[in-house]
């Protein structure tokens, strides 16, 4: 039985851990924090569990075929609800609309704002559910040559959908307002990009959220990462927790011109053999820190640092002895000047003085994660990565002044007396805790075109034979849906290549 080691225990890796066992591989997962999940993680405290990273679900058809392939059925592990709607959007000057998924509802809320704009927001639906179906054929394979991507139909319909044109200006030849230009450009932060500098292409996003419509799972998100880690126990994954993969060894063959992995070197000296190895941890750190530079072939330093890097975020986790009936689950908040807010974060990499954020308050739905008549709200403003130099210990009290006033607009004027639990995730600590590269959160490597589909470093090694990688920073991409389908495409790859 071929024996593979998977370095870290994010949703990736735990998805790719549970594909190759089922296909009958030994599968050992090292995880260098005690409790797997990467940035699907979880804070457990004084009566309160919120989500640490991600909370926004879409494409549910992902995880429904991620344990279809291992023979489970998701719907009866896990129990889901329907978000509707999917978010509340809150302006600078104390207006707000809900982005429902049921259309004539969604119309309603966007004529308040731009009366006569409902022909023009179908036709964006439309429009984008065409980039939509043009986008999956891009991110669902894998690529071995340049021409892999020359697919005449696909060329045709980038060219009649203009997904190639730029996200911002695109929506706004569709809505005419400020207010429903932000309201339909934002999805492209959540890839680690401005709307300002993304490709059109990225309104697939809006268009999963609109009408696939958004999921929660009771429990929150890490309810998935405990089934899956659950499940790594009933079908005999070895989960090893709380220890760091140091090296990945590799070693020439007798020509010297190839070599391979055979095995990883914990922190702890301890060396475990295994025919494949797969990188689940950054693809970035893993080439910068874990192979000898002699290995590196095709990435070495040089390159990676000319590499275009996705945002940071600042997170504070309230709990509070209330509970806010008037809020929805899901919220953003965008400042008065948003290209303000995004050039500081994306282009100048400095703090933005009216940070714009991600509000949820998931205890709208499932009160199980806080006492009884307490809520957790959860903010996330995006930041600018490490690569910037920002004096965080000065920066961070000053934007959770800032954060903390508007939720005394939005939410409750008496919110600090009501807060009874606080605790908050700075850009340095996803360095620290998961190796993400310059303190990136969503992922690291921004899905600009040209590290995008086959640009996009490949989840197979091309220096070092046996070395696989899978997660947000190898293809498809930034985001849970994307980081499953990479399981898929990874153990596609494996299947071909050791004839499983
Ligand atoms: C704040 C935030 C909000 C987000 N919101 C959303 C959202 O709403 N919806 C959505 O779909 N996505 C969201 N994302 C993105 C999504 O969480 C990620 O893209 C996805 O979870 C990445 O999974 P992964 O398996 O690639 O890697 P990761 O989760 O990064 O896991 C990598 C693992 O490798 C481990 N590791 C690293 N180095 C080593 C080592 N040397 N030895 C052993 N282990 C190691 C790490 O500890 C980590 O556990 C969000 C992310 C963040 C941070």
């Amino acid at each position: 039985m071929k024996s593979v080691v998977i370095i870290g225990a994010g949703m990736g890796g735990l998805a790719a851990a549970l594909r190759l066992r089922k296909m009958g591989l030994d599968v050992t997962v090292i995880e260098k924090q005690k409790r797997p999940g990467g940035r699907s993680n979880v804070l457990q405290e004084a009566g309160f569990r919120v989500d640490i990273g991600p909370t926004i679900l879409v494409m549910k058809d992902t995880f429904e075929e991620t344990y279809r392939a291992i023979g489970q059925d998701l719907n009866q592990r896990i129990t889901f609800k329907a978000l509707d709607p999917n978010y509340r959007i809150y302006f600078h000057d104390g207006d707000h609309i809900d982005l429902y998924n049921s259309m004539a509802k969604l119309s309603a809320e966007v004529e308040r704002v731009e009366p006569g704009v409902t022909q023009r927001l179908f036709r964006f639906i439309g429009d984008s559910a065409k980039k939509y179906e043009l986008g999956m054929d891009f991110v669902d394979r894998n690529y071995d040559h340049i021409t892999d991507l020359a697919n005449p139909m696909a060329g045709v319909r980038l060219v009649q959908t203009s997904a190639y044109q730029n996200l911002y200006e695109q929506v706004g030849k569709y809505f005419r307002t400020d207010k429903l230009r932000k309201a339909f450009s934002f999805h492209s932060m959540f890839l680690g990009l401005s709307p300002f500098d993304a490709l059109a292409m990225y309104s697939l996003i809006t268009y999963a959220d609109l009408v696939e419509g958004m999921q929660y799972p009771m429990g929150g998100i890490y309810s998935i990462i405990e089934d899956m880690v659950a499940l790594c126990g009933e079908m005999g994954v070895n989960l090893r927790t709380g220890v760091a993969v140091k090296e990945i060894n590799v070693a020439r063959g007798a020509s010297g011109a190839t070599c391979a992995a055979n095995g990883v070197t914990l922190e702890t000296g301890e060396f475990v053999p295994a025919n494949i190895v797969v990188s689940n941890a950054d693809l970035v750190y893993t080439y910068k820190r874990l192979i000898r530079p002699e290995y590196r072939k095709v990435y070495p330093d040089a390159k990676l640092d000319k590499m275009d890097y996705a945002c940071s975020g600042y997170l504070l986790y309230l709990g509070v002895d209330k509970q806010y009936d008037h809020m929805r689950h899901q919220a953003l908040y965008f400042s008065e000047d948003y290209r303000a807010n995004l050039d500081a974060i994306f282009r100048a990499k400095v703090i933005p003085d009216d940070p714009s954020f991600h509000l949820n308050n998931p205890t709208i739905t499932d009160p199980s994660l806080a006492p009884p008549g307490h809520s957790v709200l959860y903010l996330l403003a995006p930041m600018p990565n490490l690569q910037g130099k920002n004096d965080w210990d000065a920066a961070i009290p000053v934007i959770r002044e800032k954060l903390y006033r508007q939720l005394e607009k939005i939410v409750d004027p008496d919110i600090r007396r009501h807060v009874v639990w606080e605790r908050e995730y700075r850009p340095e600590d996803w360095e620290r805790d998961i190796n993400a590269p310059y303190g990136v959160a969503f992922g690291s490597l921004s899905q600009g075109f040209f590290q995008s589909s086959y640009f996009r470093p490949h989840n197979k090694a091309r220096d070092i034979a046996n070395l696989y990688f899978v997660g947000q920073a190898t293809y498809p991409g930034i985001g849970m849906p994307m980081v499953l389908l990479s399981a898929r495409l990874l153990q596609e790859r494996l299947a071909k290549d050791y004839r499983l």
